[in-house]
């Protein structure tokens, strides 16, 4: 099945089973916040599950694009590094709002998995949540009772509260979840040790497929826990990791999704993806490709999505994700010009059936990833030569100074992540209390200057000559690229 006909069947399957099919709601959570994006399917949900709201639906099913880089969910760093966390990602979702419960929602992902999809029942394992006396919350035996009658009781793990237990916040509506994995390694590998061994120990073939969430109680703000009259089903699916495990694969990467534009990007480089494997996590070529393909996603859906690059909050997040992009094919794959902006129309076209705002938007996306590119690439090459400089006059395992952290930000325009990401590859690390003190220095200078300027905004007129000075990253959305005349 090719990625599209995943995606259908399971629209399809939750459709037969009364759902409405909803949109996506946008990367970027609107009127929420505590949310900076969002990063579950259920997000866009909230207000219904709070009693805030009446939903169109008691049954919802969709495809949301989710984003996790910042707050509670951060898979920032492990992106590239490995074949199944991304920034940007679909997740499946069906939902019950006061209408079923368990039962229904543990067969039908059972029967989907198993009956739509084919995937093996012997590589499948599920975990039920243990209880936590400590915490007032049972063991969830309804749980247990119903995927011992499908999976059997040696498919079974007990999680603990980490894993298996969701909450929103320290009060409001909690409950028991359930996780269904998948292993996906070699016959002599599972001959060897069984999956369940390996059941959320970051074994990258044997990954969380899809979590579902029952909300059943409501915790109180005294922490006495209450069961809620009405119950809820909520549960989260991720796509790529789907599309791996159907399309016979042990990286999202090698699915149909990434294959696309990490081709394109081969032809770019010239250089080819996977030379030993495509499950190697430490050859810098195939990180750079999978750090690229990942971060395109985010990147363009982002911007299609209204949010632009920019000095602050989200826009600043999105900035720093097509910068580390932009150094990763500067530095592992020969780009020196834009590349990213070339690869826009490549997602566009690949997405245009089911997040057609991007195809809306192509041309603009492009020439903001475009300028985006340009300008860093300006500065990017004479910031790396000034981290190289001082890397060598730092000792083995040594700290890049706070100072020089913030002349890479505010010279070079090195998000702070970025050159920690350069030092960490050299076996550093940076001082981040020394680079806060740096730029609160900085912020107070620019704030008395500010009394004497009239304007954020420095006029680069027609005609004259102007040298670049690198960016001001310190004001909320203020003019970030300086110029003086020469
Ligand atoms: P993991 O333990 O692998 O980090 P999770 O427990 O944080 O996943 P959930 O919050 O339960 O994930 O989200 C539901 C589903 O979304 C997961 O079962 C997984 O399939 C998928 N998912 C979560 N994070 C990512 C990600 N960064 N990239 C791709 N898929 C993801
Ligand atoms: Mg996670
Ligand atoms: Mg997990
Ligand atoms: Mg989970």
């Amino acid at each position: 099945m090719t990625s599209h006909e995943i995606r259908q069947a399971f629209l399809d399957f939750f459709k037969s089973k009364g759902h409405l099919i909803v949109p996506s709601a946008p990367l970027v959570a609107k009127n929420d916040p505590t949310l900076m994006f969002n990063n579950s399917g259920m997000a866009q949900f909230k207000d219904f599950f709070l009693g805030n709201g009446t939903p169109p639906s008691k049954r919802i099913a969709d495809t949301q694009k989710c984003l996790r880089v910042s707050g509670k969910h951060n898979d920032l760093e492990d992106v590239g590094f490995d074949t199944y966390h991304h920034t940007m990602f679909e997740m499946l979702g069906n939902w019950s709002f006061g209408d079923y419960f368990k039962k229904e929602a543990l067969a039908w992902s059972w029967e989907l998995l198993t009956e739509v999809y084919k995937l093996p029942k012997e590589r499948i394992y599920v975990s039920v949540f243990k209880g936590d006396e400590k915490d007032g919350v049972p063991f969830d035996q309804e749980a247990w009772d119903i995927w011992k009658e499908m999976v059997g009781e040696d498919r079974i793990i007990l999680g603990n509260k980490k894993d298996n237990f969701w909450e929103m916040g320290d009060t409001g509506p909690c409950g028991p979840c359930s996780e269904i994995h998948i292993d996906l390694r070699d016959q002599a590998e599972v001959d060897a040790k069984s999956g369940k061994e390996l059941v959320n120990a970051d074994h990258p073939q044997v990954v969380e497929i899809w979590n579902n969430v029952f909300m059943q109680f409501e915790r109180k703000a005294d922490g006495s826990l209450i069961s809620l009259p009405s119950k809820h089903v909520d549960t989260g699916m991720g796509f790529e990791r789907l599309c791996m495990a159907i399309q016979g694969k042990k990286s999202n990467y090698d699915t149909d999704i990434f294959q696309n534009t990490i081709q394109v990007i081969e032809k770019m480089c010239g250089k080819k993806y996977g030379v030993n494997g495509t499950l190697n996590t430490t050859d810098y070529t195939d990180i750079a490709m999978r750090v690229i393909a990942d971060h395109l996603r985010a990147v363009s859906f982002a911007i299609a999505d209204g949010q632009l690059p920019s000095n602050a909050k989200a826009g600043y997040v999105i900035r720093r994700i097509l910068r580390r992009a932009i150094r990763y094919g500067y530095s592992y794959l020969g780009f020196t010009e834009p590349f990213m902006s070339q690869l826009v129309p490549v997602l566009a076209e690949q997405f245009k059936d089911v997040f057609p705002e991007l195809k809306a938007q192509e041309d603009f996306v492009t020439r903001v990833v475009n300028e985006e590119e340009k300008s860093f690439l300006r500065t990017l090459e004479a910031g790396i030569k000034r981290f190289e400089i001082i890397s060598a006059q730092t000792p083995a395992g040594g700290i890049i100074n706070g100072e020089t952290v913030f002349e890479l930000s505010d010279t070079f325009g090195f998000p702070v992540d970025l050159t920690a990401l350069l030092a960490k590859e050299k076996g550093y690390k940076i001082d981040e209390a020394g680079y806060e003190k740096a730029l609160a220095e900085q912020k107070n200078r620019s704030r008395q200057d500010a009394a004497k300027e009239a304007t954020d905004w420095v006029e680069v007129s027609e005609g004259g000559d102007f040298e670049f000075l690198g960016y001001d990253t310190l004001e909320a959305n203020a003019q970030i690229v300086k110029y003086r005349k020469v």
